[in-house]
């Protein structure tokens, strides 16, 4: 849809100056054209008023387009203005979504909103990308279901030619249905045919991948990609379990994150995505390897790993050339009491409710100083209000 709407656009502009200029030529230009004096004309009086009429048509038709395309794209201009306004190390990928279902089944009324063709989301990466060199840019071809195999692949094509280390992110094996109408459609699991279909790489997070063979856990495992789970929102849809001891095993590479905000707790997401596996497994200490035997510790550090590369950031550590995104706990803390090492961060993910982070530091600027954002208050008011607009509040 946006491609269409900036082809007209275009289209626009160039009779727009192609009129101006001809009545430059036939009647003395552009004040002729908004009413001011131009003698007489190569088709007299009542061509002039014609081409009047149609320079005002076309002026309205390039200033509404330029409206549309201008709230478009300020979407994308809130998310940055935002980011830095709270101080993120932003990580931006716009998300092309097409189809409803598999087979490209048209979209939905309800899903107008989210469309886009890959020409026109590359295009947006691409100028995004030059007007905001310190924001990581990337693609987000939503699902299978939500973008047929030639779109994305001239998708990943074309963001290749941009960028090709840019991340990519897609949601896959989210659900059972969505696993057995992909094989209905392709006679492949959606994990598989990702597998099969496309160069899997550690730019690459394959979202929620909850439902796995063995052998599709292996196969993702060694590619590299990021695993993006989403604990909380995986619980409160009811969606499954991530084979996560397999995965781990096989050295796989997982990162966390949210797809619903349910809940934006990354402690609370690594605390799920244990417990979870030991409910359904009545075992314990899942996460935990011969190598790393404490679960917290391993959990939190893959996170980071895994968190890094799909984000496509350097934000691995404390180590020369890797971005200061640091958090400083609170030592007075007195669930933390006692604790160091890898027990500290077992405490950590495992200890309960309260909040222990008392300082933030993003790209080495301190954002949260002893637990206030000095712009805090402004934030959650305009939220709050944001909020009660879209309730119809
Ligand atoms: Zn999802």
């Amino acid at each position: 849809m946006i491609g269409f709407l900036w082809f007209v656009y275009i289209v626009v502009c160039f009779l727009l100056m192609l009129i101006i200029l001809i009545q430059r030529g036939e009647t003395g230009g552009l004040s002729s054209a908004f009413g001011g004096g131009g003698g007489e004309t190569a088709f007299g009086v009542k061509a002039d008023l014609t081409w009047k009429k149609a320079t005002a048509w076309f002026a309205g038709i390039f200033m509404l387009l330029a409206l549309i395309l201008g709230g478009i794209m300020s979407n994308e201009g809130g998310s940055l203005a935002a980011a830095a306004g709270a101080g993120i190390g932003l990580t931006l990928l716009p998300v092309l979504y097409m189809t409803s279902d598999f087979g490209g089944k048209p979209p939905t009324p309800g899903q107008r909103r989210f469309l886009g063709t890959p020409d026109a989301i590359v295009a947006m990466i691409d100028a995004l990308r030059t007007a905001h060199p310190e924001v990581r840019l990337g693609l987000a071809p939503h699902s299978l279901r939500a973008v047929p195999p030639d779109a994305l692949a001239d998708a990943v094509r074309a963001v290749d030619a941009i960028d090709p280390t840019a991340p990519i992110h897609i949601h896959a094996a989210e659900q059972e249905k969505e696993v057995a109408d992909c094989v209905a459609w392709s006679g492949r699991r959606p994990v598989e045919w990702l597998l099969d279909a496309h160069r899997l790489s550690p730019r690459w997070c394959v979202v929620h991948a909850t439902h796995l063979t063995a052998s599709e856990t292996d196969a993702l495992a060694a590619s590299r990609a990021t695993a993006g789970l989403c604990p909380t929102t995986e619980a409160n849809l009811g969606d499954g379990l991530f084979p996560l001891a397999r995965y781990l095993e096989r050295g796989g590479r997982l990162g966390i994150g949210t797809d619903s905000n349910v809940s934006v707790a990354a402690i609370e997401e690594l605390r799920w995505l244990e417990y979870g596996q030991r409910l359904a497994a009545r075992r314990r200490n899942i996460a935990a390897t011969a190598s790393s035997p404490s679960p917290g510790a391993t959990l939190y550090r893959a996170a980071i790993a895994g968190g890094a590369a799909a984000s496509g950031q350097r934000a691995g550590g404390l180590a020369p050339g890797e971005r200061a995104d640091l958090v400083v706990l609170d030592p007075d803390a007195p669930f933390l009491a006692g604790r160091t090492g890898d027990t500290l961060l077992d405490a950590l993910v495992f200890g309960g409710d309260a909040q222990p982070i008392r300082d933030v530091y993003v790209g080495g600027r301190p954002v949260v100083a002893d637990r206030r954002h000095p712009d805090e208050t402004v934030i959650f008011d305009r939220f709050r209000r944001a909020i009660a607009r879209l309730g119809g509040a």
